[in-house]
């Protein structure tokens, strides 16, 4: 199976499939534990905290370890939705979207390209000096790989509502584009654990100086009072293990890969859309528009094909595959398909993926 399916899911790297096992090995305990052991395992998830500290510049006091993208998201939604308003973009992930849209946040809309539509946001900042509480922006969208302008966005913000914190999502983003934590104005950072090669169901907040939220899960004292539950320290390491062995190097070399698939593209399809390409890019992402061939069809033609890819329609929200952040950019059409390439993609999936889809576009339109 060829995969280019890395913005869902991306493969363990093999240096975090290495430190899940070592802690593991130590055996089970509880970290908050007494004893030996899990004084160990203790070691191993500050270690951890210390090592993904380290790739953020920021102190490991300030990184919280959590289940995943979403827990993080709807924790610093809810924690500022408590405070105030919240603003969140037109393009955000449904953990972020879906809790704000329920406290009765304001969404602030994209221009064409994708990226958040910076006169909006300043507008909507005036008219909420006094009661917004939260901005939540992602740091790169999931589907066009759109970067956002978090500094302007933090510039904005620190000018009009200064006690307002700014949130980004950066779930994709992160090991990808640098992402400045505190020192810019981001007062906190969602991550993922199995976006950058770690496993699924670990996560981590990470708070810029001085920013507290009120706790989302509530019990035991865990991670210094901010977020109850036993810690996952093997999860925690390997997380660590994948953001520590993420290198510029990987960065170029998709980049690469990427322009190639969508050189060949172009190539062989005249009226190929690729959205948000005006804008600046994750080097893993491409979201393709085809005319007249549906992206769910493409989708399930490809994956007989021994392809993995995924879709996004311009269909209402809500539907299998639907994609807000095209129906956001005012896109039309029969929807999208996006292609994600990760550490693992390598030139010949990418040449084999490019045959295969371009087969499956002449199939349909025949
Ligand atoms: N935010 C973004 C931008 C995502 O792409 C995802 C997952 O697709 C999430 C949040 C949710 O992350 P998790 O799967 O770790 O809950």
């Amino acid at each position: 199976m060829l995969y280019l399916d890395h913005a869902a899911s991306t493969p363990l790297r093999p240096e975090a499939r290495t430190a899940f096992a070592d802690v593991l090995a130590l055996g089970p305990a509880n970290p908050t534990g007494a004893h030996a052991r899990a004084q160990a395992v203790r070691a191993a998830l500050e270690l951890a905290r210390e090592r993904l500290a380290g790739c953020l510049g920021v102190l490991p006091g300030r990184v919280v370890f959590t289940s995943g993208g979403t827990e993080s998201d709807n924790w610093a939604v809810r924690a500022g939705a408590s405070r105030g308003v919240v603003l969140y973009s037109a393009i955000e992930h449904p953990a972020v979207a879906v809790p704000a849209r329920a406290s009765g946040g304001i969404e602030i809309p994209v221009c064409r390209s994708g990226v958040v539509d910076l006169d909006a946001l300043e507008a909507v900042l005036r008219a909420h000096a006094s009661d917004a509480a939260l901005v939540s922006v992602m740091a790169a969208n999931n589907e066009t790989g759109a970067v956002q302008p978090l500094p302007e966005i933090a510039a904005l913000v620190r000018d009009i509502c200064p006690d307002c914190l700014v949130h980004t999502d950066g779930v994709q983003a992160f090991t990808k584009e640098p992402i400045d934590v505190g020192g810019s104005g981001i007062g906190a950072l969602s991550l993922s654990g199995h976006k950058i090669g770690g496993p699924v169901g670990i996560g981590a907040m990470v708070l810029g100086q001085e920013v507290e939220l009120e706790p989302l899960l509530l019990g035991g004292g865990q991670e210094r009072g901010r977020r109850a539950g036993t810690p996952d320290a093997a999860g925690a390491s390997a997380l660590a293990a994948a953001a520590v062995a993420s290198t510029h190097e990987d960065w170029a070399r998709v980049g690469f890969l990427r322009d190639r698939l969508e050189a060949g593209l172009r190539a062989e399809i005249d009226d190929l859309v690729v959205y948000g390409c005006e804008a600046p890019r994750l080097v893993t992402h491409t979201f393709i528009g085809i005319p007249q061939v549906p992206a769910d069809m493409a989708v399930i033609a490809c994956d007989r094909a021994g392809l993995a890819i995924s879709a996004g329609s311009s269909c209402s929200s809500g539907a299998q595959g639907a994609s807000g952040t095209l129906a956001a950019m005012g896109a039309d059409g029969s929807g999208a398909l996006r292609l994600s390439l990760g550490w693992s993609t390598s030139l010949d999936e990418v040449d084999r993926a490019l045959d295969i889809l371009v087969d499956v576009v002449v199939k349909l339109r025949g």
